[in-house]
Order: C-alpha cells, then structure tokens, then sequence
C-alpha cells in the first residue's frame, strides 16, 4: 500500500517563490509539502541559471522571515540610487534624467542584487532544515481529487499527499492552473533579455542605471565583486531587452563586439566594460491569470503573472504573494480555521490580483512609451522625467513603488 502524507498545504513548484513559501510555512510549522519535477541541487550551479535578481526592500523580510535571506553565499549588493535616463546607443543619457535616492526616502537601498543561484544556495540550505516540511524532488504531481473535503495527490516517487490546500507555484507554463481551466490573457514583446554580467573600469557606487533605449531598456544594475580574472576590477549585472532579430545577432557576437554594444548602451559612465561568462536569454512576454484561485488551489509566482523585465519586479511580485497567502494561513491555523477554505482564497484574490495587475500594466505601459523613436514623444517624456525629478512627492511615491513598499 502506497504511503500517505499529511499536510496543511502542498506545494507544487519549489522555485524561488514555491520555495520560500514552503520555507515561510514550515518555518511557522505548518505542515507542508513542496516538490518539483528538477531535482534541485543542480539549481545551484552556474550553468542553471544566469539571472540576478534585484530583491527590493519590500521582498526582504519575506526572506528572512523564512530563513533565507542570512543562508544567502555572499552578501548582497545594495541599489543605493536608479539613474534614469531615455538615451540611444552610442549616446550618453540625455541631461533631462532622474535620480532616486534610496537615502531620500529614509531607506538603506532599493533592493539588493543576489544571483539567481545564490538564492539557490539559500533556499537548499534552509528546505532540509524544516522538520514540518517534506520535500520531493525530482517529482511531478497527479490531483486524485480536489473538492470541498481536500486535496489529494500522487506523486511520482509513489507517495500519496492529502492537504487542506494546494498552491501552484510551477512557473508560467503551470499545469495546475491549466487543470483548474483558469483562462490567462497574455502578450508576445517580441523581444528577447539578454542578461549576464560585465567588469567595468569606473565603480558603480552602487547606482543602477535604466537606460530606455529606441528598441527596448538596457539595465545595468551594481555587483560586489568583478569574478577572479576579470579585466576590470568592478562588476554589474546587465539585463538588456531588444528586438528578437537584433538580440538573435547580438547573442551570436564574439565577447569583444558584445562588450563593445554593452558599452555604447552603458552611456558610457563605467569607463571600458568586457562581459564576463555567460550570456544569458530569455524570450519577453507577459501574462495575467484571470482568476488566483480555484476550490483548495491557489496560484503564486509566475504561475498567476509574467511581467516585461523592465522594472526588475517579477519575482518581487511573487514574494508579496508568499508574504499575503503565508500571512493568511498561518493566522487561519492560529485560529484553528480551514486554510483551505474559499473566503480565505478570496481575500488572497483580492490582495493579490489587483496589485498584480497594476504593476503589469506600468511595466507594459513603460515598455510602449519608452520603446517609441518618434521624436515629439521622445521630447515629451524626456521632459516628463525631468519633472517628476523636480516634484519631490510624486519622486518619492515612485521610488517607494520601486522598493515594494508602496
Ligand atoms: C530576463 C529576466 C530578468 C528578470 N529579472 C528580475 C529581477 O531583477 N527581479 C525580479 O523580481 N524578477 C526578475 N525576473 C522575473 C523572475 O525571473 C520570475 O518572476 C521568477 O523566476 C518566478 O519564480 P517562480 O518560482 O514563480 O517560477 P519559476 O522560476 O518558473 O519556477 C517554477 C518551478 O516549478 C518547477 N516546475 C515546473 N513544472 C512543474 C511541474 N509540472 N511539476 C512540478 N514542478 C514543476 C520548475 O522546475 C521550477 O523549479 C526576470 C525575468 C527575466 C526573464
């Protein structure tokens, strides 16, 4: 007879966001279940993946509360200021530009920069060490039944799991939601992010630059430390958005010609750059879930949205699902309530959505109106991003958005 698991909440998708929350859970010792269909060791290794992760001030304490953030391999460089500018390539930023200040708003940073598979390392660190949390990897999922009484499912490895609760957490493409025929509506950029990381001669004091450039933004966003052998002694991570012919040539370049189209949308304000390692590519599109629930099932991460990367808020959105759906169940269990139970689905609906909805309509917005080469909105909004550096409270309330604490 097959084993039977009981748990609070089962978790399918241990990625960055299925796994905090199952950290955030267990470490609350709520009973829970995560599993993913990759075995998650080799998430670790340089080769899985190459994205570096803006963390903003508002995802931290998520990390922490779950017992991440200190397990993180080296310490995290913090966004102290954003310079943006519109600009062209081979152009330095155009004059009307704007700065914010982590400093003028009262806080240390804007975020921190960690590596993808520093998180990896953390989260690896911390999943074993939770005795309420059992943890199946490489292991996919089938639902046996979900309806008013639980959930239940067969795992691959053979073991059966009964929960109150079943979050989806497996990424953009999620079966689960597909299963519960949850509709999305989404759309194609048609470009493609390029991301990696770059020595450069000048430091970055810890500034991060948004370049909006005619054919998609080119981020440079500040590391600690250039790796060993790097040319130059300071190092930032890039994330780049153009058109899929232009990245299909840019990506097909040596490092010396890559690194001289890095310099040319850099503004040229970190002196000579050479791309180091890897570079990394990413196909742009956007996506929003209709619904975050069903009955027993809730969708987290980019199970329930995708955003353009223009903003650096992907997974910043997904943290603050963890922190809304953890808070819920924790105080529902507290109270010896159904976590699983439909009013507690809605109010995490209502929590969740709009807010999602919100920032994919502003990083798309931003998107179209940056990406426009026509020269009288080209002047308009350079002109507009020279005013909201002039109005202090309009200043204020977009660098607070873009700490997550808005
Ligand atoms: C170029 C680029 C740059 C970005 N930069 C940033 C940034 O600076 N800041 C930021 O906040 N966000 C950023 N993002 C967004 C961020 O990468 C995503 O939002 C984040 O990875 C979503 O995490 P997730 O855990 O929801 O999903 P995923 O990372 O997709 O993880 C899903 C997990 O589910 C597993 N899985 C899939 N199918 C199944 C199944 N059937 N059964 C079991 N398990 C399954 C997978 O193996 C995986 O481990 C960027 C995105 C791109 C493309």
């Amino acid at each position: 007879m097959e084993k039977t698991l009981h748990v609070t909440v089962a978790i399918v998708g241990a990625g960055p966001v299925g796994a905090t929350l199952a950290a955030a859970l267990a470490a609350a010792d709520i009973p829970c279940a995560v599993l993913d269909a990759a075995p998650l060791p080799p998430m670790e290794l340089e080769a899985f993946d190459g994205r570096c992760y803006a963390i903003s001030a508002g995802s931290r304490p998520v990390l922490e509360a779950a017992g991440v953030w200190e397990r993180l391999p080296q310490t995290p460089c913090p966004i102290e200021s954003i310079l943006v500018a519109d600009g062209e390539p081979g152009r330095g930023p155009s004059p009307l530009d704007l700065t914010f200040r982590a400093a003028e708003t009262g806080q240390e940073a804007f975020g921190w920069m960690v590596e993808a598979r520093s998180l990896r390392v953390a989260l690896n660190a911390r999943l074993p060490r939770l005795p309420s949390l059992a943890v199946f990897a490489p292991a996919t999922a089938e639902v046996i039944s979900r309806g008013a009484d639980g959930v239940t499912l067969r795992l691959s490895s053979g073991e059966r799991v009964e929960a109150r609760l079943l979050v989806a957490a497996e990424g953009r493409r999620s079966p689960l939601r597909q299963a519960a025929g949850i509709r999305t509506t989404g759309l194609d950029y048609r470009q493609i992010g390029m991301v990696g990381a770059f020595a450069h001669e000048k430091p970055h004091g810890n500034r991060a630059l948004e370049m909006f450039l005619p054919n998609g933004p080119f981020a440079q966003l500040p590391l600690s430390d250039a790796p060993a052998g790097a040319p130059f002694p300071h190092a930032s991570a890039f994330v780049w958005s153009d058109r899929t012919a232009i990245a299909k040539r840019m990506l097909a370049l040596d490092d010396a010609a890559f690194s001289r189209e890095l310099a040319r949308r850099s503004g040229g304000l970190l002196g000579e750059v050479a791309v180091v390692g890897r570079r990394w590519s990413y196909p742009l599109t956007a996506m929003a879930a209709q619904v975050y629930t069903a009955e027993r099932l809730a969708l987290v991460g980019d199970a329930a949205h995708g955003i353009h990367p223009i903003a650096g808020q992907g997974l910043n959105l997904g943290f603050a699902d963890v922190a809304a759906l953890a808070g819920l169940i924790i105080k529902a269990v507290e109270q010896g309530h159904d976590p699983g139970a439909a009013h507690l689905l809605a109010r995490y609906q209502a929590a969740r959505r709009p807010a999602a909805m919100a920032m994919l309509g502003a990083t798309h917005a931003l998107e179209r109106l940056f990406g426009n080469g026509f020269p009288p909105l080209r002047a308009a909004r350079r002109l507009g991003i020279a005013a909201v550096d002039r109005i202090a409270p309009l200043k204020r309330a977009f660098a607070r958005q873009a700490m997550g604490l808005g």
